[in-house]
């Protein structure tokens, strides 16, 4: 049964996660480094709370009841002294990720399953230092959570398989729409979709085959989603689009990929067209 849940990280991720849980009626406690960072994380929820008001109507009272359930330490053992379930979102970095799990190790109840946000890093690659690898797992969530409201639940190889079950409804219990993921697959099931076919946009592109307008004009009307790919590389940001076109790049040590990893470079960034927040991507906004 799972009640009390410590959220590992009070960054982009890590305070949608925490107030999305609170919201949903458990005891949630934030923990991060310092007391300014949870400082923060207070003026987060104030704003999340706006946002859950504005897109699924939430009432100043809901709002109020997840704010109390909310708590805050930057002591690690207290963190998680009766913790139930935890989600880290804390850096994508092996390293800080390693480091991390082997003081929570430490400190953390016998009973307390430990769940990672990672995004790029595999359970696998850091589930020895958790000293729980049957109670580890991925719970992946996507930004804005309260309304883009997917969880993708990946296990590495040594996950308890009812563990993995607890966690899927968790998942549902918080609002989610569970995306179970038999098998460990970098990128999950959204990002192995998504970047090749960002890529292969960015492409048609780069080697003049088609202008941004009538690539989404023709994903659109042809299969009925409602946006292209270069509609969404926008919304993305194109500093994460060109990471994804240069690590490929840098993958495949191929002269013709280092040359549209460049472009995008020079036709994008160094204009400081970054995407729908500065103003300009591919589209002007
Ligand atoms: P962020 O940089 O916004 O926040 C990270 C937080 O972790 C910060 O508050 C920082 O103070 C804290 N932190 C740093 N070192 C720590 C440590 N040793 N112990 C505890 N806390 C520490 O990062 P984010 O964008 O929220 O991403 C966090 C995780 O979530 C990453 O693994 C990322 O891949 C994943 N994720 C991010 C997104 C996204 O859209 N940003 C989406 C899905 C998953």
């Amino acid at each position: 049964m799972i009640n009390n849940v410590t959220v590992f990280g009070s960054g982009v991720l890590g305070a949608q996660i925490a107030f999305q849980t609170a919201f949903r009626g458990f005891n949630v406690t934030l923990y991060d480094l310092a007391d300014e960072l949870l400082e923060k994380a207070r003026e987060k929820f104030a704003v999340l709370g706006e946002s859950y008001k504005r897109d699924l109507g939430a009432t100043d009272a809901d709002v109020a009841s997840a704010l109390a359930r909310l708590t805050y330490t930057r002591d690690l053992a207290r963190s998680v002294a009766d913790a139930d379930l935890t989600i880290e979102a804390i850096p994508e970095n092996i390293q800080i990720k390693k480091d991390f799990y082997s003081a929570l190790a430490q400190v953390a109840p016998a009973k307390t399953i430990f769940c990672t946000n990672s995004s790029t890093l595999l359970p696998s690659q850091f589930a020895t230092e958790t000293g729980r690898p049957e109670r580890f797992l991925a719970l992946h969530f996507a930004n804005q959570i309260w309304v883009r409201n997917t969880a993708e639940i990946m296990g590495h190889p040594g996950t308890d398989p009812a563990v993995f079950d607890t966690v899927v409804a968790f998942a549902k219990a918080i609002g989610m729409v569970a995306l179970p993921i038999h098998k460990e697959q970098p990128g999950y099931i959204l990002n192995s979709l998504l970047v090749p076919f960002l890529r292969a946009a960015w492409e048609l592109h780069h080697l003049g085959v088609a202008d941004p307008e009538t690539v989404d004009k023709t994903w659109m009307i042809a299969t009925g989603a409602p946006v292209g790919p270069f509609a969404i590389m926008d919304v993305v940001g194109l500093t994460t689009i060109y990471n994804i076109v240069k690590l490929h790049a840098d993958a495949t040590d191929n002269a013709q990929d280092q040359n549209s990893a460049q472009a995008l470079k020079e036709q994008f960034l160094d204009q400081g067209k970054l995407g729908a927040l500065s103003g300009q991507g591919f589209y002007c906004y």
